[in-house]
């Protein structure tokens, strides 16, 4: 199939028809609704958006994951990054979705509006732009992302190395995606079927990225974000589950490589190691998180930029800590749509455009 043809109406209906009874079939043989986690925020406003999510609604409980970057951020992080916006000698460079992100006493939007120089960039490179025209300055990038996002700022870092710009710093909070998905798998108290996997993470650490998954035989699907992909993944994963010996399926092989893309996995490895860190929600997970290596330590902002961190807090009433792990849904939250809304939002899944709540606000209020 060619690109619209995955969003071709007639195909979906006929998809649906022999695809919707199996799902069925399973449902009755196990007494309740199948249960699937989409772990990438994307996937988690596809389902809302193209309507999917209702069109399976009888058949499957779709639980969202750690996938919101913004939102998995942890709160310790945020304080980190709000205290370097406090340096005088600083300017922060961030994605805008960072700015409302609150920390433990503030956020960075706060700290602009009280003379914090706190600018929005639309990509890493940007930033160095930034650092060379302001030699007086240290210039702080926000390093928040997973895979897909982690070779634009590797890139970034080469230029300043390239190009001698030597005030340019990254604060790397970046995070790896499989390790996060082991906790849950391994949870008791956690009734998941299946996994549909991220498309983008995909394309960069490939269908062997995530061997984990295979090793612990747990039923996973690589899908893509049309309602085509959305609808087979879901079927796939229901055939996988009948299986005694799972594998990781690739069902959005028009993008991913077994492989996955060896030139970004490479660029990665020379200037990242692989850290245990800390993800909103879960506590420090075992090599689950990207720190700057010791040939690149001169790029780090932690090592070179000290700063008074304040003692970390959580945000009262928020819980956005159960939603990333997919134990509690945003309508189990007292302040969802409440107190909490994307205008004035309390906890990260409301602020970023692809955090469960925010999704949840826009789509499936009054269902
Ligand atoms: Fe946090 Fe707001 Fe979501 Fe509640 S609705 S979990 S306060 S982001």
């Amino acid at each position: 199939m060619m690109g619209m043809a995955y969003r071709d109406k007639d195909i979906f209906a006929s998809l649906c028809q022999k695809m919707l009874p199996v799902l069925e079939e399973k449902k009755q043989r196990l007494g309740r609704k199948l249960r699937f986690m989409e772990v990438c925020g994307t996937h988690t406003v596809s389902f809302s958006k193209t309507g999917v999510r209702e069109v399976l609604a009888d058949y499957v409980d779709l639980v969202s994951g750690p996938g919101c970057p913004v939102c998995v951020t942890d709160q310790s992080d945020m304080d980190q990054m709000i205290a370097f916006a406090k340096r005088s000698d600083t300017i922060v460079a961030t994605f805008g979705d960072m700015m409302k992100v609150p920390g433990s006493y503030s956020n960075l939007y706060k700290e602009k509006a009280d003379g914090a120089e706190v600018r929005i960039v639309y990509s890493p490179s940007q930033a160095v732009e930034i650092a060379r025209q302001n030699p007086q300055k240290q210039v702080v990038f926000l390093g928040v992302g997973f895979e897909t996002t982690v070779p634009s700022i590797a890139l970034s870092i080469r230029k300043a190395e390239r190009e001698k710009v030597r005030n340019y710093f990254v604060y790397s909070a970046h995070k790896l995606t499989p390790p996060a998905l082991q906790p849950l798998i391994q949870d008791p108290t956690h009734q998941l079927d299946g996994f549909l996997l991220p498309g983008h993470v995909s394309v960069i650490i490939g269908r062997k990225g995530w061997n984990l998954l295979e090793s612990l035989n747990e039923p996973a699907v690589i899908g893509g974000f049309e309602p085509i992909d959305l609808l087979t993944s879901i079927y796939l994963l229901t055939l996988e589950m009948n299986k005694e010996r799972r594998s990781v399926v690739n069902n959005y092989s028009r993008m991913v490589r077994e492989n996955g893309n060896e030139k970004a996995q490479e660029l990665l490895k020379e200037i990242f190691e692989v850290d245990s860190v800390k993800w909103r929600g879960f506590g420090i997970l075992p090599n689950s998180g990207l720190r700057m290596n010791a040939a690149y330590q001169s790029y780090d902002a932690l090592t070179n930029l000290p700063v008074d961190r304040p003692v970390t807090k959580g945000i009262k009433g928020c819980r956005c800590g159960e939603i990333v792990k997919g134990k509690e849904t945003p309508f189990g939250c007292p302040l969802f749509a409440k107190a909490c809304t994307p205008e004035n939002p309390i906890g990260p899944c409301m602020v970023s455009s692809e955090g469960t709540c925010s999704t949840y606000y826009q789509f499936e209020r009054g269902k």
